[in-house]
């Protein structure tokens, strides 16, 4: 019988499929190790070393026995405590046991800059603690400096994970689960759930169907994606996250869409004129303690002026960050001044949330240009927001890359076939530890590619949505 993991807490918090994947591992199946995921965990190695080196003396445990025997002479630092709990069929590596008077302390280096709302990490930590018998408090050291005490009232979580992770042990079939693009897209298991879900018809392959809501229209009789397209609006009863009429009459089309490929139009496309800068940013999540750092500041010119791809690159160094920044207000100034009326298209949020961050980052709040972008009539002009309020797409997903790459939408292909904002990343950080400039410009040339891919792609949603307007 499979072993559990205190590790797999991040499984578990994922999906309980996901979770039960790891307990149950499909045969022959060699599981595509992600080179995100990967940088995370060198990252978090890196991390997990500095706090480490913080430690005057400390012992690295080899085994369970080695433990006991370094927890019983009182060392006062035990480094990679191991720990087995028989009877639950339970391993438990936390990173550090800490003496404290004659009891020690669970402590685990982590990347995250708190832990409120981490399931996973409360799940953790609390289960170390039952399995080193600790009476303290357990303690994590985040990925900016600060420490943070897990509340002994979190031992409830660990125990659903513990008493959870056993019956999923013992659980012989898949456990039901939904589906959701942003869980599922990146995990490793999809290629065995999609397809699944694909063939039952499930409800929430629907972008406008969350979890909740189809709990709901499944106890109303509302069991399929081909049922719901045959419904009416009336016939839907209110459930979470799906009520009004509008919304349910846009689940209903989507779901149509969704069966037939059909593209429903809702309400015209309301695209001012002007001249369309596409824009886009690469950012690094990890950077600045998790608060993210943009080191690719991206352009498209507008078509009409003959498209060319403009950028603001982030270079080493302490100042690079802000470099970055008030270059990039400099090359947006330019722009106001070389372009008549010019509008920044952007697709969804993230670019107009990266500006304000920046500006109070560096206290640019009254810049003219922060004020100019950030007014709401300003020139920032999120494509994926008027797409959706105006069209139906037969697509799971209302990214940039579902709606370019299919065939029967947009149909614009990205150059690099491995490429995606996580690639860009773990390109990015090889920029960085690149150790020749030749190998650097290499990659950098590659990162350039995929971000000037990305503004044609809007510039190519663009000329797409003028064309089916124009056939309409
Ligand atoms: S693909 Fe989705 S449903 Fe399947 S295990 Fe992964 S997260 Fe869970």
């Amino acid at each position: 019988m499979n072993t559990i993991r205190v590790s797999d807490a991040t499984a578990w918090e994922h999906c309980p499929r996901h979770a039960w994947f790891v307990l149950h591992p499909p045969e022959a199946e060699e599981i595509e190790v992600d080179r995100f995921e990967e940088l995370i965990k060198t990252l978090g190695d890196e991390h997990e070393a500095e706090v480490l080196a913080q430690f005057e003396t400390f012992e690295t445990a080899k085994s369970v026995a080695h433990t006991e025997a370094l927890m019983e002479a009182q060392m006062p630092v035990i480094y990679q405590p191991q720990f087995f709990d028989a009877e639950l069929n339970l391993i438990g590596v936390p990173d550090f046991l800490i003496l404290e008077g004659s009891n020690y302390r669970v402590a685990d280096a982590k990347l995250a800059l708190s832990i409120d709302g981490k399931k996973a990490i409360k799940a953790q930590l609390a289960t170390y603690r039952r399995l080193a018998q600790s009476p303290l408090p357990a303690l994590v050291f985040l990925g900016d400096g600060d420490i943070a005490e897990i509340n002994p009232q979190d031992d409830a979580v660990g125990e659903t994970f513990v008493s959870e992770m056993q019956a999923l042990r013992l659980q012989d079939t898949q456990p039901d689960t939904h589906y959701s693009y942003s869980k599922c897209s990146p995990c490793p298991f999809s290629h065995f759930c999609v397809p699944e879900f694909k063939q039952a018809g499930e409800l929430t392959l629907n972008p406008m169907v969350q979890a909740r809501a189809a709990d709901g229209l499944r106890n109303a009789g509302i069991k399929t994606l081909a049922k719901l397209a045959n419904s009416s609006p009336t016939e839907l009863p209110d459930v979470p996250y799906l009520k009004g009429e509008a919304k349910k009459t846009r689940a209903i089309l989507q779901a149509r869409s969704l069966r037939t490929g059909e593209i429903f139009k809702v309400e015209d496309v309301d695209l001012p004129p002007g001249d369309y800068l596409h824009f886009d940013v690469e950012t690094d999540p990890m950077a600045r303690g998790g608060e993210g750092e943009v080191y690719l500041w991206g352009f498209l010119t507008p078509a009409s002026h003959g498209p060319v791809f403009e950028y603001i690159w982030k270079e080493h160094g302490e100042r690079a960050d802000e470099q970055g920044w008030v270059a990039f207000l400099q090359l947006v100034r330019d722009f106001r001044e070389r372009f008549e009326n010019p509008y920044f298209v952007h697709y969804s949020n993230y670019e107009r949330v990266q500006i304000r961050r920046y500006a109070e980052r560096f206290s640019n709040q009254t810049d003219d240009i922060v004020e100019w972008l950030l007014a709401d009539d300003g020139p920032l002009l999120d494509l994926q927001k008027l797409l959706k309020a105006a069209y139906v797409l037969p697509v799971m997903s209302y990214g940039l890359k579902s709606i370019c790459r299919d065939p029967r939408l947009v149909n614009f292909q990205w150059r690099l076939e491995e490429s995606g904002s996580q690639w860009s990343v773990v390109r990015y950080y090889d920029y960085l530890g690149a150790e020749t400039e030749t190998l650097a410009a290499e990659i950098k040339a590659e990162i350039l590619t995929y971000n000037e891919d990305d503004v044609r792609a809007t510039e190519a949603v663009i000329q797409w949505l003028e064309r089916i307007e124009a056939e309409r």
